[in-house]
């Protein structure tokens, strides 16, 4: 069955061919920006003991009632703690330990005082010598105390959370050397036409470079897939049959480029149709109406457009939320706002606009868009300098400068909203 699908239903059907990937266990560092499969339980207090927040000294807060830089208190300093050092040594009432930051607070102990509130004394303050004290703390002031992050047996990061930097730093404090996530999609890229040379060739009469190859695999990596480029597939029906069959051994998710239109030599599907299944072949959308989406030996199977904005744009819509819900991501959709037009836009077709458009920030903080180069679907510079889809509904339309429309952030991740 083959039919034009609405942006919206045709998602839900790519989504709908798709599962989670199983999980896999890697080292800590290579879960950034992934789902965790586990809640990760920490296995200690972070911190693991009170200790102090600044330089400067540990002492008994009720030995400085009153003391100022014109009053100043002075105590013993017993001991210099430094951070790692862990001293047993008792700080008694008219005592301080001269401390670091970070450093164990030592038993007895309640309050620390910043060394800028301090003057050395005998021994230049350290162990063994005097410090004059300028300041009345309160009492258990810069103290960090043990288990204000966590505490052992707590959760730090709860299954199906995305790991940032942060979270990483987290779960590395609560020993986790490495972690569960979901597995990467493996993305076969397929290019398909006679008309296409490698990158590094000078193309020839009638030729053009394989850019598609390099564009989609690099939006499969900005998604979090690894990309396996195929080598560039004639317009040929065996050739086509061979390479679907080595991607569906091969892949997770199958993505081509072009001979998915009405073209003489367009042959994407009808080997889909003819090897696995074709669910439907055009979308009510522009750039790239002959969106297409089957499978082959049960692998999911996504036929862009040729031609690169078109390619660009389809992957975008549909390909990158569903290899992000392969992932175990539930934030599939770019963050999307409303914006005013900076000129008059006009459309022609019926379907949904998706126009390569640059959207900033004016004086009196309202988001302003304009389209960013030709919206030729044949070029790539637009999309290029822009930093969003300006979404215009279905229906003809004159949309006038300053009309309110709403734009997709490309430059924005899923889960901000
Ligand atoms: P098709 O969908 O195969 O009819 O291709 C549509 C347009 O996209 C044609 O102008 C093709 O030359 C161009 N095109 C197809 N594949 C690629 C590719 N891999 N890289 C750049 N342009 C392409
Ligand atoms: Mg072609």
């Amino acid at each position: 069955m083959s039919n034009v699908m609405s942006v919206e239903e045709a998602r839900e059907r790519v989504f709908a061919r798709c599962r989670v990937l199983e999980t896999e266990e890697v080292p800590l560092l290579e879960s950034l920006g992934r789902v965790l499969a586990h809640d990760a339980v920490s296995d200690i207090d972070v911190a693991p003991f009170d200790n102090s927040a600044m330089d400067g000294y540990a002492l008994h807060a009720a030995d400085l009632a009153g003391a100022s830089p014109d009053a100043p208190v002075t105590l013993d300093v017993v001991s210099h703690i430094g951070a790692g050092d862990h001293s047993e040594l008792e700080v008694a009432p008219g005592q301080a330990a001269r401390i670091m930051t970070g450093a164990a607070m030592p038993p007895g102990a309640d309050s620390v005082v910043m060394v800028e509130f301090t003057e050395a004394g005998e021994a230049d303050g350290g162990a063994g010598g005097t410090v004059r004290i300028m300041r009345e703390p309160m009492l258990g002031e810069h103290i960090r105390r043990r288990g204000e992050e966590v505490v052992a047996g707590d959760v730090v990061l709860a299954k199906g959370e995305v790991i940032g930097a942060a979270g990483v730093g987290l779960l590395a404090s609560t020993g986790h050397a490495s972690v569960t996530v979901h597995r990467r999609p493996r993305v076969a890229v397929i290019s398909t036409g006679d008309e296409l040379v490698e990158v590094a060739e000078l193309p020839g009469p009638g030729k053009i470079r394989n850019s598609n190859s390099y564009s989609i695999a690099a939006q499969v990596i900005a998604a979090g897939g690894v990309p396996l480029r195929y080598p560039i597939v004639g317009d040929d029906l065996d050739a086509t049959r061979e390479a679907f069959t080595r991607a569906a051994a091969e892949s997770d998710f199958i993505v081509t480029s072009g001979g998915v239109s009405v073209g003489d030599f367009d042959y994407v599907k009808p080997v889909l149709e003819e090897m696995g299944e074709l669910e439907f072949c055009k979308v009510a959308m522009r750039p790239g109406n002959p969106q297409t989406l089957g499978s082959v030996e049960g692998v999911p199977f996504f036929g862009l457009p040729g031609n690169p904005t078109s390619t660009y744009v389809g992957f975008e819509i549909f390909v990158r939320p569903a290899l992000r819900y392969m992932q175990g991501h539930t934030a599939l959709d770019r963050p999307r706002h409303p914006a005013r037009l900076a000129h008059d836009v006009k459309k022609k077709q019926d379907r949904r606009y998706f126009l390569r458009a640059r959207v900033t920030r004016t004086g009196d903080g309202v988001y302003e868009v304009a389209l960013s180069g030709s919206q030729s679907s044949a070029l790539l510079t637009a999309a290029h300098r822009g930093n969003c889809l300006l979404v215009l509904p279905e229906g003809e339309g004159s949309f006038a400068a300053g009309s309110d429309v709403q734009v997709v952030r490309l430059d924005m991740e899923e889960g901000i909203e």
